[in-house]
């Protein structure tokens, strides 16, 4: 169903003393203080001119400021959350592509981010303050309710990772995020108890949707350190507790290779469950997280456009399913030709999907609309397939698949398989142009002991079909990811320089 709250809405269900934020080392910040701090800086921003059709960019690290800016612009006009990583000519492509108004920083910080500056953009800074967290660098006035943004309104204007092709401009709502952080409450049952520990940036969808305002809008405590870190995480479990983390693989993976020195933190405070979303969980790191930390590993499948989750592995003691992004739970989610018929259980087609989580189109690109947006469904351009309980497997993006030949191979699979041999750290399988098939398989690992790319391809025949076994395995330092994480597997054969 979909909920039309404002995000001012959602955080009126917290108990007034109940802590709602938390960053190491500084006091919390209960739900009382936290609405008068929103409200606050909504004030400041509505007095300085800003208002419901203006973007406010805003460049700040995680962390309460973060949060507390985010809600207030989000209340009063569009917030443009920036990686505050960018480099000059970046924030000046934000900047003009969304529009700004206004850039949110911290005092003395982004060279880059300021000097980007567009003519008429106005730069504020976000200051200390003992009783609200933070207050902006503009004179206080009150908070006019009567003008604040309405459910329809653009929340957050965010932009796709830009894996497949340029990032496209995603304009989400109040209504959007709403429901999807109700979908996410159901999906883990989560409550005023629980206490998210979140390390996912608060620049992309999964660490605004499923971290952020899943906890305030049920109640719960966000933990908000300054960013993800695999060394100070034990620190901040033992000293506050969380029942749960949602992170993408790569963090996982970090974290199990600090976890063996650790065990004794992660057995003390056991976690009622961890959350993987944003790109594909292999099995064997499913099932290394499950065994190290004792808790189910629930496995979700998120996007910028559905306001992140469309689906997830459900809690115990409902079954959850390595390999599989699990049910969709309040989106409807279905498999589609490129004609548009829907296809039967078990046959392979695009996930599609709808529900009052998926925004209304992409902002300014009539081209992509018309692609993704078709008989009523949102084409994600994801490959899978659903099995007959209903759980959905994914089989690769469409853009990624290897087409040897005429048979089509996804690259997860190879992935997995080279993950499972005891050298491999990290895998990605990849096309590469071939004169006679059109693409063949390559891969490329990094290793955590030296091993010789004749053992890993015996490896490999052990569990694939000959066809899938990659014909070359390049070792490398490092795997290209882009901004947030995600591997680079389209332009891998350009950047190894193989042309065939
Ligand atoms: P662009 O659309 O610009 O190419 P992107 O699709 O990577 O970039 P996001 O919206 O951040 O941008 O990511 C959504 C995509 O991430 C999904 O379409 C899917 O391919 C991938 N993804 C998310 N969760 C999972 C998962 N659990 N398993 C596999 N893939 C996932
Ligand atoms: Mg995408």
């Amino acid at each position: 169903e979909p909920v039309t709250s404002t995000l001012l809405d959602l955080l009126e269900r917290g108990a007034a003393e109940h802590p709602a934020l938390l960053e190491p080392g500084q006091p919390s910040l209960s739900y009382a203080a936290l609405r008068t701090s929103v409200r606050t800086l909504a004030g400041q921003l509505q007095a300085a001119g800003i208002g419901r059709g203006d973007r406010v960019a805003i460049a700040l690290g995680n962390g309460p400021e973060m949060v507390l800016a985010f809600l207030a612009v989000a209340s009063v006009a569009s917030a443009a959350p920036l990686n505050p990583k960018y480099r000059a000519d970046e924030f000046a492509f934000y900047y003009e592509d969304t529009n700004a108004k206004a850039l949110l920083v911290l005092p003395g910080t982004l060279e880059a981010a300021r000097a980007a500056l567009l003519p008429g953009m106005r730069l504020i800074e976000v200051l200390p303050d003992p009783d609200h967290g933070i207050v902006l660098d503009l004179p206080a006035a009150p908070f006019q309710a009567d003008q604040a943004a309405q459910p329809d309104d653009v929340a957050m204007i965010l932009h796709t990772s830009g894996t497949t092709s340029r990032p496209k401009r995603v304009p989400i709502r109040h209504r959007n995020l709403a429901t999807s952080a109700t979908n996410i409450i159901e999906t883990y049952q989560l409550g005023p108890a629980d206490r998210a520990l979140c390390v996912m940036p608060l620049f992309h969808i999964h660490g605004i949707v499923a971290s952020l305002l899943s906890t305030l809008a049920s109640g719960g405590t966000l933990i908000c350190p300054s960013g993800f870190d695999a060394l100070r995480f034990w620190g901040w479990v033992e000293a506050y507790q969380p029942t749960w983390y949602s992170a993408v693989p790569t963090m996982h993976q970090l974290l199990l290779a600090r976890a063996e020195r650790n065990m004794a933190v992660i057995r003390a405070h056991p976690l009622r469950f961890i959350r993987s979303s944003s790109a594909p969980l292999p099995p064997v790191v499913m099932e290394r997280l499950e065994a190290t930390f004792g808790a189910p590993v629930l496995e979700s499948y998120g996007m910028t456009e559905a306001s992140h989750q469309m689906a997830s592995n459900p809690l115990p003691p409902a079954p959850r399913k390595a390999g599989s992004v699990g049910v969709g739970i309040g989106v409807d989610v279905a498999i589609m030709d490129a004609e548009g018929h829907m296809l039967p259980v078990g046959e392979r087609g695009e996930v599609v999907v709808r529900g009052g989580n998926v925004v209304d189109g992409y902002e300014n690109n009539p081209e992509a609309n018309a692609n993704a947006f078709t008989h009523g469904w949102f084409r994600t351009g994801d490959q899978g397939y659903l099995d007959n309980a209903g759980y959905l497997h994914l089989t690769g993006r469409i853009k990624e698949l290897i087409n040897r030949g005429g048979e089509k191979i996804s690259p997860l699979e190879i992935d997995d398989v080279l993950l499972r041999h005891p050298a491999v750290a990290e895998a990605l399988a990849f096309a590469v142009p071939h004169p006679t098939l059109g693409e063949d398989v390559h891969a490329a690992v990094v290793l955590n002991t030296p091993v010789s790319e004749k053992e890993l391809r015996e490896h490999c025949t052990r569990s694939l079909a000959d066809f899938k076994v990659p014909r070359q395995i390049h070792v490398l330092e490092s795997l290209p990811r882009g901004a947030t994480g995600k591997l680079q597997r389209i332009t891998m054969a350009k950047t190894l320089g193989i042309t065939e």
